[in-house]
């Protein structure tokens, strides 16, 4: 993954930092925009963890983690069981399927997927 410098959200400048530029206690490195805050993690080796993301991206995972964990644990499902589903369903290798680094329109699959199969099991029920 490449390091980001330029933010995708404003164009502002993208700076190697942790999250004590965000919260008083943060600690972890991150490539941060030093005009909107878009921040992303960042491995020990410098490599970034993905795109930086917005609140808005946050949150909307953030979202999509809640819905697609209800939703396997109402099919009874193990978590790698619905990470295998979940990877089938998105044409992704299971080692790519992280909600975590997914964008807008790939949490909205997930959360149409789910909907989509939860209603299905329960129109056959
Ligand atoms: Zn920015």
């Amino acid at each position: 993954m490449k390091i980001p410098t330029i933010c995708r959200y404003c164009g502002g400048k993208i700076i190697k930092s942790t999250t004590r530029a965000l919260y008083p206690k943060g600690s972890e490195p991150i490539y941060l925009c030093v005009n909107c805050n878009a921040y992303v993690g960042c491995y020990p080796d410098g490599s970034p963890m993905g795109k930086v993301a917005n609140t808005v991206l946050r949150l909307k995972r953030q979202e999509t983690h809640r819905i697609f964990d209800r939703f396997w644990r109402e099919q009874g499902w193990t978590r790698s069981a619905a990470y295998r589903w979940l990877a089938q369903n998105l044409h992704l290798k299971e080692h790519e399927t992280h909600i975590g680094m997914m964008e807008m329109d790939e949490c909205e699959q997930v959360i149409r997927l789910c909907r989509k199969y939860g209603k299905h099991k329960k129109e056959a029920a």
